[in-house]
């Protein structure tokens, strides 16, 4: 986090953050198609970066405090940070794949996780019930809102079907640097926290685990897993604090959340 205080951002910043969100989308869009069994996840890294580059753009992770990708690529028990390695996708995994652009010095960052042909009906829920809470998130990320409205308003979608809700990795503000301050937890209370204002950024991103919400770190210092080897799934859009309301900025289009 750089300071301690969120920055108001112009529309003209506005703006780039948009096109670096659309080319997020883009390589979101790409590693859709190109994830099927017997794929890896470093073909997947080498597919993001090309999109990354011809859209004049740089990935925002490459040497991100050394980390050697341009996605985090996390299969099934992985949380978040997973490196793209040779190991080959299979039928039944679930993956998570987490991406930053760099469009003229700002930042998008955005992440979703999918099935890697069938799975279980367990890992599909998953799936959907962590997108569902970063929509409720999304939704609560409105001016005059405080930070806790949207913690608890992504937690309050885990809670019936008792998934861990992740609380050691957790969103952040995003503009110039990829995180920025404030820190944006998945959970909190109602009307706490700071208040959002028209102009500020941020990434929203929940993690549900189906088990546990206990997180290790493997040996390579970045694989965050479950400590109970149980599924986790991970979403998150780069959110811009509109007057109007929360504009998510990662998709193909802008999208106003009323
Ligand atoms: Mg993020």
């Amino acid at each position: 986090m750089t300071g301690r205080f969120m920055t108001i951002k112009s529309a003209a910043d506005f703006e780039k953050m948009k096109v670096a969100g659309a080319v997020v989308a883009s390589v979101h869009a790409a590693i859709r198609e190109a994830a099927v069994p017997g794929v890896t996840t470093l073909e997947l890294d080498t597919i993001a970066h090309e999109v990354i580059r011809k859209a004049d753009c740089r990935p925002s992770f490459l040497g991100y405090h050394g980390f050697p990708a341009s996605i985090c690529a996390s299969p099934n028990e992985v949380i978040v940070h997973g490196i793209p390695d040779r190991s080959k996708l299979r039928d039944g995994d679930i993956l998570s794949i987490d991406v930053g652009a760099i469009y003229e010095g700002w930042h998008g960052d955005a992440a979703f996780t999918m099935a890697i042909g069938d799975v279980t009906p367990e890992a599909q829920q998953l799936i959907e019930v962590t997108e569902q809470g970063l929509w409720a998130g999304i939704a609560a990320a409105r001016p005059g809102n405080r930070l806790g409205d949207v913690g608890a308003a992504i937690s309050a979608v885990a809670a019936p079907y008792g998934y861990g809700v992740v609380r050691e990795y957790i969103g952040h503000g995003i503009g110039r640097q990829m995180h920025e301050a404030p820190d944006v937890p998945n959970y909190g209370k109602k009307g706490r926290g700071l208040k959002l204002k028209a102009g500020m950024a941020i990434a929203i991103e929940p993690m549900f685990n189906i088990g546990t919400a206990e997180t290790s770190v493997q040996d390579d210092g970045w694989t965050v897993v479950t400590q109970d080897g149980k599924l986790s799934a991970h979403w998150e859009h780069t959110v811009l604090i509109t007057k109007e309301g929360p504009v998510v900025s990662t998709l193909p289009e802008p999208k106003l959340v009323s």
